[in-house]
């Protein structure tokens, strides 16, 4: 079955979390606050098999294996814009957007198969679906595949590198494992840790150069949500995460 799909850049997806592939986020340091979001899928759904193959599996014990994507993203409370997005709606990096962005509504972390239900416009979005749009999507196939493809190989990539990072994790920060256990079998749950626990796993970066871009981010979304008693979760990982950047960008030079 056919299905059509066009943007109609009403800007209304550039609000909140946007999930990068590690070359975007690398590439983009200097304006998103970055963290690494943690998404935990059980054993026996539909997801599994994928998230398993792009992220990394574990062991809760000896009965219970889990999944679980592991996105560097625009760590953006819901309620805000994308820093990216102008006043009259358009996105202010078009020629150099992140691959998420392009990709949109397609999922490169879901089944080529698995992708219909996602072009089914959110509430308040104004995507075009009618006749007039072009197809889009064909036989449970995309139509114009070349930045999914991209995507899905960059996601493919850098799934070894995520491995790593999870080893560390479960060695020196435990109550990642212990949280995601707890809301495994919540549809939609996370766990956030911070890009300097990242980098400070891998070790292959500028992670000074990287820290001192993040730096003054981290800051100014910190001062952004001190003042909304809803964004307190938000407010108190960018000031814990600005003093970790503090430290990186020094003590690594
Ligand atoms: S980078 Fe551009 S397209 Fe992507 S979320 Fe931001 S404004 Fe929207």
């Amino acid at each position: 079955m056919d299905r059509r799909f066009q943007c109609t850049k009403c800007g209304k997806c550039c609000l909140g979390w946007l999930p990068l592939t590690l070359n975007d986020a690398l590439l983009h340091t200097a304006r998103f606050p970055l963290a690494l979001v943690w998404t935990p899928v059980p054993q026996g759904v539909r997801a599994f098999a994928m998230t398993a193959r792009l992220g990394l599996s574990l062991s809760l014990n000896k009965r219970r294996q889990i999944a679980a994507l592991v996105t560097p993203t625009a760590y953006i409370p819901p309620s805000f814009p994308c820093p990216e997005l102008t006043d009259d709606g358009l996105c202010s990096i078009q020629a150099n957007k992140p691959l998420r962005c392009r990709t949109m509504p397609f999922y490169a972390y879901r089944d080529e198969a698995d992708q219909a239900e996602l072009l089914v416009p959110r509430k308040e979005w104004a995507c075009d679906t009618t006749a007039a749009a072009p197809v889009v999507y064909h036989n449970k196939q995309i139509v114009e595949r070349t930045d999914f493809d991209q995507e899905r190989k960059e996601l493919l990539d850098q799934a070894p590198m995520m491995s790593v990072y999870g080893e560390y994790v479960i060695k020196y920060m435990p109550w990642v494992v212990d949280s995601l256990a707890a809301i495994v079998q919540k549809p939609g749950g996370n766990v956030v840790t911070s890009l300097s626990s990242f980098l400070t796993a891998i070790k292959q970066f500028d992670v000074a150069a990287i820290a001192a871009q993040q730096l003054p981010l981290l800051n100014a979304y910190a001062g952004k949500t001190a003042d909304d008693s809803a964004l307190a979760d938000y407010h108190r990982n960018y000031t814990g995460w600005a003093t970790e950047m503090k430290y990186l960008a020094t003590a690594s030079t």
